[in-house]
């Protein structure tokens, strides 16, 4: 596989993995990385310099495997190597050209999770799915457009998805492109004189499938492009089907003439799932990933997540990482400590600073005002180290928590600490203590409440 899909696939991983790790995880260990190559079973990471690569290795290596290995269907090793961030650019650049030229050597990558047995029907989704399934059946004729629209993380790119890897087996010549990436190429191509390329690449498919319209809503050439190709592919009787995250009369600054022919077929709301729903499909998704789960932890992890399905799909995967990650078995109350941990650097900042003014005897809020007498200053300090080790809080953050310090402070008491601790036994001993503390505390379960 080549560098293209190698990124392709590294996308559609970290789209995954985002849900799996903390806002500030993400954004401070993964997001500048890239797919940089696919060869054999071995998948290279590029990352920006060695110390996220040790990062990476030491604490996302599995999560990171587990997620390929998902989205490749295949067994693949991941190594991290380091990249200068230059490698980004000229890719980018190039995108629209390479793209228009990639995808017309091969069909687009389709996510091959996306399937519609993968697809859990339930009340809200049911009309959208047998509308889909239906544009793969009677392509161009029953419903055209069919226009699918709901909130994030909904299973609208996993519906699209499902209705390609269809078309594809039945041979139907099916075309998956973001409106996005429609008008990145879009607009390349008008600069690169290549608009004829472009227009034959989007107009000659049987069926196109156009993930959330709303992006080119507003952006008039584009939208005027996208006008034409609709028209001639409607004329040919070609199947278009769009995604949306709002229906079509409340895309803001859509033309009428576009908003129009989008309500000339079939618009199906997808939304949010019930109870019941929720409930199945964590059950598929625990199956799929061979885990056994109680029925009374699936149903808590259903409570939990009123909202997106891919929300409920992180919660499960966390739960899972997590009883792995202590070897417990899967039960509520695993579930509820997994939720409340992993990704929540300030849970575990609060349970620090608990943890640490118990074992020098004073109270938290000793330690989160200002007072400045030597024992507490010293217990301050300790608190900042161990919250700079044990969770990825900014500098800025720990001090704020704790006094209301700047950054400099903080990192004045790492290395006073750091300097310490060889030194002084006692200091020692007490940083041991402090970790049985929170040790037991996490053990207990009682993270959740500590905030109240
Ligand atoms: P959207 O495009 O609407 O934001 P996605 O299609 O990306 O949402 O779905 C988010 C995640 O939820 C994906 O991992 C997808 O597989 C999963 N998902 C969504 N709907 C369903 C469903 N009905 N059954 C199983 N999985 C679903
Ligand atoms: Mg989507």
């Amino acid at each position: 596989m080549g560098r293209s899909s190698a990124q392709e696939t590294w996308e559609i991983s970290l789209g995954e993995l985002q849900v799996q790790v903390s806002k500030q995880n993400y954004r401070t260990w993964l997001e500048k990385t890239v797919g940089l190559s696919y060869e054999g079973s071995q998948f290279i990471v590029g990352v920006p310099n060695t110390f996220v690569a040790e990062y990476l290795e030491k604490k996302l290596h599995s999560l990171i495997e587990k997620t390929l290995i998902g989205v490749t269907n295949s067994n693949v090793k991941v190594v991290f190597q380091v990249a200068s961030c230059n490698h980004n650019s000229p890719r980018s650049d190039s995108a629209g050209g390479d793209a228009i030229a990639a995808e017309q050597k091969g069909p687009p990558m389709f996510n091959s999770k996306y399937t519609f047995s993968s697809f859990i029907v339930g009340n809200g989704n049911q009309l959208a799915h047998a509308a889909a399934l239906e544009t793969v059946e009677n392509p161009g004729r029953t419903y055209n457009p069919l226009f699918i629209y709901g909130g994030v993380g909904l299973g609208k790119t996993h519906l699209l998805h499902a209705v390609g890897l269809l078309a594809q087996s039945k041979h139907i010549n099916a075309l998956y492109v973001s409106a996005e990436r429609f008008t990145n190429e879009f607009i390349t191509a008008i600069h690169r004189h290549k608009a004829e390329e472009f227009h034959n690449k989007y107009r000659t498919v049987d069926m196109l499938l156009i993930d959330d319209i709303q992006f080119i809503s507003g952006k008039a050439q584009t939208e005027e492009s996208f006008f034409h190709t609709f028209n001639e592919l409607h004329n040919a009787n070609r199947q278009i089907t769009i995604t949306s995250d709002l229906p079509p009369k409340s895309l803001p600054v859509l033309q009428n003439r576009l908003r129009s022919r989008f309500e000339g077929g079939l618009i199906a709301a997808i939304e949010p799932p019930d109870f019941a729903t929720r409930l199945a499909i964590l059950r598929a998704k625990a199956e799929q990933q061979g885990v056994q789960i109680p029925q009374d932890t699936l149903e808590f992890i259903a409570q939990r997540a009123e909202g997106s399905i891919r929300e409920l799909e992180g919660l499960l995967n966390r739960v899972i990482a997590y009883a792995h990650l202590v070897r417990a078995s899967v039960s509520p109350e695993l579930a509820a400590r997994a939720i409340a941990d992993i990704s929540s650097d300030e849970t575990t900042l609060s349970l620090i600073i608990e943890a640490v003014a118990s074992s020098f005897h004073m109270t938290p809020s000793d330690l989160r005002t200002r007072k400045r007498d030597k024992q507490t200053a010293l217990a301050r300090q300790v608190a900042m180290y161990l919250g700079r080790q044990k969770t990825n809080c900014s500098l800025a953050q720990i001090g704020n928590e704790l006094g209301g310090r700047d950054h400099s402070t903080v990192i004045h008491a790492c290395e006073k600490i750091t300097g310490q601790i060889e030194a002084s036994p006692s200091l020692q001993r007490k940083l041991l203590d402090i970790g049985a503390v929170m040790h037991s505390k996490q053990g207990a379960g009682n993270q959740p409440h500590l905030h109240s």
